[in-house]
């Protein structure tokens, strides 16, 4: 019997389901890092198994939104919640229950989509401390399963691959063997500068920087490919930032964001970086949509 659908990725901002997406795939297809709202948009991971193909979807944290780039974040997020066969609430295993996972589960309830719990960062915790926690989630709504992982050190993935496996309904495949994601490898290449831009800068510069690839060409004849892209900020004030001391900090991006990309794409890059202001992009309908943020 074949199975197949998809299978949403939700919660609250930072709790790893970008790591477990990655995690399931074994590649780094969604940028991670320690700071909320790094995921903006939804980004499509294909598992393909010899009985199945499950195809998972990463979506920003859901949290109470603010800013017009946020409410499109959190809408981006929800509109999984009736798209999916199952749904995958990811929380972080601790010591109770996260008052904000409370309108999550609201919001569960009246999708009526199949939903697991997934206890995330198990490897943060004594195991004794899982099963009061288990059961005030069960009390909050009846999970078709309840699944203790580690996104980071891989531990319960494959019972969660087993699991979903039995409630996947019976379907086609999809998608080609050879595709793993819906994503562009411009918006890759541009996730993975803006990665580096969220992990080397503070305050609100990561949130008022958003990443357009203008060119990505495979020079077959060198082995390499060349990508120009542009960061875009808010102020000029921010654009000193993101460049810094004599170039410091864009070089320092440059160079992060080349090594990632190099291991991703497995060939050489040369990469070329620029930094415009766009002021208050993230307010504005018309550049969120330029910028790849759409509705
Ligand atoms: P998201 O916002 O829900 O997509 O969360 P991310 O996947 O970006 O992860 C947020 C932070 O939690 C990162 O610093 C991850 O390294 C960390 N993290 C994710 N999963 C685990 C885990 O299983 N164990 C530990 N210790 N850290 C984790
Ligand atoms: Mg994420």
């Amino acid at each position: 019997m074949f199975k197949s659908g998809f299978i949403g990725i939700i919660g609250r901002p930072n709790v790893g389901k970008s790591t477990l997406l990655n995690g399931i795939l074994g590649e780094k297809l969604a940028i991670i890092t320690h700071k909320p709202q790094t995921t903006r948009n939804r980004i499509m991971g294909i598992r393909n198994a010899d009985n199945a193909q499950f195809i998972f979807v990463d979506t920003p944290g859901i949290h109470s939104a603010s800013t017009p780039l946020n409410r499109l974040m959190v809408r981006t997020a929800t509109e999984t919640f009736t798209d999916s066969d199952i749904l995958l609430l990811v929380v972080e295993a601790g010591q109770a229950v996260h008052p904000e996972d409370l309108p999550i589960i609201e919001s569960l309830k009246e999708s009526g989509t199949i939903s697991f719990l997934i206890l995330n960062k198990i490897d943060l915790i004594r195991k004794e401390q899982l099963l009061p926690l288990m059961d005030a989630y069960r009390n909050l709504h009846s999970f078709a399963e309840l699944i203790p992982i580690s996104a980071l050190t891989g531990e319960g993935i494959p019972l969660l691959l087993d699991e979903l496996w039995k409630y996947l309904p019976e379907g086609p495949q999809y998608f080609p063997d050879d595709m793993m994601t819906d994503q562009s490898e411009r918006f890759l290449a541009a996730e993975i500068i803006r990665e580096k831009i969220l992990l080397l800068t503070h305050k609100e510069i990561p949130y008022s920087s958003a990443v357009v690839v203008d060119a990505f060409k495979e020079d077959e004849a060198r082995n390499l490919i060349r990508i120009s892209a542009t960061i875009n900020v808010e102020k000029e004030s921010q654009k000193g930032i993101i460049i810094g001391k004599k170039g410091t900090m864009l070089k320092e991006i440059g160079t992060r964001a080349r090594v990632d990309m190099e291991k991703f794409f497995a060939t050489r890059i040369f990469l070329e970086l620029f930094v415009r202001v766009r002021k208050d992009w993230t307010k504005d309908p018309r550049m969120l949509r330029e910028f790849g943020y759409n509705e």
